[in-house]
Order: structure tokens, then C-alpha cells, then sequence
């Protein structure tokens, strides 16, 4: 029990061609406003399903509800095991306090969490590519589809931190339509403090790069308040 909750850390660099030229670690990208931005290095290996129902990255959410996506990801890693970058521990901690704040559950998209280079949506960068940003399409029973909700969250969301960006009501059509709230963090990395930083861009044919991440505090106390066997 306690094994499955350590993710491994993977360098993608050290992933196999395919993965590598889908995941495009270490790349640069353009953003709408034709500013740069490089894209993730270190990702969380998933190995299964089961694994992403498993872990929790905070008490209300689980791996699993940010990389649910569909066909028009990339089929390669529509397949286990999966990669998502280790930033999104960081957009999760934000989701579970603006879940606090709305005092309701908060669902995420299909295709609203993680997205890929490769994904159908990634047209140019988004922190959709950087694991650190979701869409929002249901909070407690509350659908997303009005512009008073939309905007009465995204007020939520922009209450609770300065690092949070919200896009108005109607971003995806410009027009006066919409489904969902967008929440980011902004192109953040996260280097895993497991992780020794090695500048060599390339394969490590011999010497794999990964780790796994080390047990949080409170899961290091459960287990040693659970009775010994
Ligand atoms: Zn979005």
C-alpha cells in the first residue's frame, strides 16, 4: 500500500524516440502572444489505471482526473504507462483550496487537464502543455455553462491567489458562449527535489535519470500511526 503511493520521476529525455517527440522536453514554444516558453523535462510515470485512481495528489484529487483525455490526444500516450509534468502537484494544491472556497466538489474536462504538444488542442503553448492548468466544466451541481457562473468562479479564483489566471467568459469561440472555467498557474516547471539536474539534453542510454518522489508528511504519519503487524 504505502510502495503505490511514491511516483516515479522520470527525465523525458531519457524516454524512447516516440515519447520524446511527443512530450518535446526542453523545447521552445510560442504562446498567442508570440512570447517563448520551454516546455517540461520532468514528468510523473504512470504506470496504470489503477495507479492513477490510486494516488492522490491532495485529499480531493486524484492523478487520474488530469490526464483524462480522448482521441484527439496522441495514441501513444493515450497508453500506459503515461506522463504528465510533476507541476501539476502544484495546480492540484491550488484546485484543492479553491475547492475549499467554493465549498463543492470541482470537476475537470475530458481533454481539460493535461494536454500534450501533441494533442489536437495544443496550438501553440498553454499551460494545458505545462500540467498546470484545468478546465472546469462542473462545480457540486452546478453546471458552467452561464456567463454569471463562469464569472462568479473565476472571481473565486482570482480572490484566492495573485499567481492564478482565469480567461473570460466566451475565450474558446469569442463569441457569447462557453462551458467551462479555465484555471492556470502560468508556464510553470517543477524540478522534483529528488531529481540531481544533470545539463546533458540528451538519451542516457546507460544511466536512466529518475527517482521516486519521496512520501509527503502526512502519509509518512498515517503509516506510522497505523498499528505494526
Ligand atoms: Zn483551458
Amino acid at each position: 500500500m504505502s510502495e503505490s503511493r511514491t511516483i516515479k520521476v522520470v527525465d523525458a529525455f531519457d524516454l524512447d524516440d516516440e515519447l520524446r517527440s511527443l512530450l518535446k522536453p526542453g523545447e521552445m514554444l510560442r504562446d498567442a502572444e508570440g512570447r517563448r516558453h520551454r516546455l517540461p523535462r520532468y514528468f510523473y510515470e504512470v504506470p496504470s489505471h489503477e495507479v492513477a485512481v490510486e494516488i492522490r495528489l491532495t485529499p480531493h484529487f486524484g492523478l487520474n482526473e488530469f490526464i483524462l483525455v480522448d482521441l484527439k490526444e496522441a495514441p501513444r500516450l493515450q497508453r500506459f504507462p503515461r506522463y504528465i509534468p510533476c507541476a501539476v502537484r502544484l495546480l492540484a494544491f491550488f484546485l484543492e483550496q479553491f475547492r475549499g472556497a467554493a465549498n463543492a466538489s470541482v470537476h475537470i474536462t475530458v481533454n481539460g487537464g493535461y494536454r500534450s504538444p501533441a494533442h489536437r488542442m495544443s496550438e501553440g503553448a498553454t499551460p494545458h502543455m505545462w500540467g498546470t492548468a484545468a478546465d472546469i466544466y462542473r462545480i457540486g451541481k452546478e453546471i458552467l455553462r452561464t456567463q454569471e457562473l463562469i464569472e462568479r468562479y473565476n472571481a473565486l479564483a482570482e480572490e484566492l491567489s495573485n499567481e492564478a489566471v482565469v480567461l473570460p467568459y466566451g475565450h474558446d469561440t469569442g463569441a457569447s458562449v462557453d462551458d467551462h472555467v479555465h484555471i492556470d498557474l502560468g508556464y510553470l516547471i517543477m524540478t522534483p527535489r529528488e531529481i540531481s539536474e544533470d545539463c546533458m539534453e540528451v538519451p542516457q542510454e546507460s544511466r536512466p535519470r529518475f527517482a521516486f518522489e519521496e512520501r509527503r508528511q502526512r502519509e509518512r504519519r498515517e503509516d506510522s500511526d497505523a498499528p505494526s503487524s
